[in-house]
């Protein structure tokens, strides 16, 4: 499914660059000791900006739901409905969610609570990867 491309800032700059290395980024506070998706300036807990750093996942998740989109706002999806939009809690911090299309998986046969594993596609506008899920396995 052609993706729009998104235009890294400098706050999340880190998490793409490392999507074009074909990995999993997100911050972590290492006061707290959580995660937190998307990147905030400091951490949103404890407001400590030294403590937050960039730690390497391993782009492992759990489908815990998901809808099917009929009728999208966005033009150049419109060719791909109906699709998938799924939720994935992370292996490292159930508590973040990324939502992915699961390519690979028909609409109405997303199999709730299963694992998936983070893939990366490449957006045709400006070749900025980005990440994705499919169903491990
Ligand atoms: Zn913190």
């Amino acid at each position: 499914m052609p993706k729009q491309s998104p235009i890294p800032d400098e706050l999340d700059k880190p998490f793409y660059d490392a999507c074009n290395e074909e990995r999993l980024v997100i911050q972590y506070c290492t006061s707290c000791r959580r995660y937190q998706f998307p990147p905030r300036p400091g951490c949103t807990r404890c407001g400590n900006n030294a403590s937050v750093q960039w730690r390497q996942l391993s782009g492992r998740g759990r489908i815990v739901s998901r809808v099917v989109v009929h009728d999208t706002p966005t033009s150049s999806l419109i060719p791909e409905q109906p699709f998938n939009v799924a939720a994935i809690a992370l292996d490292e911090e159930p508590d973040i969610i990324m939502l992915s299309h699961l390519p690979g998986t028909p609409v109405d046969q997303v199999p709730i609570g299963a694992a998936v594993e983070v893939i990366f596609e490449t957006t045709p506008a400006t070749g900025q990867k980005v990440p994705e899920w499919r169903v491990a396995g």
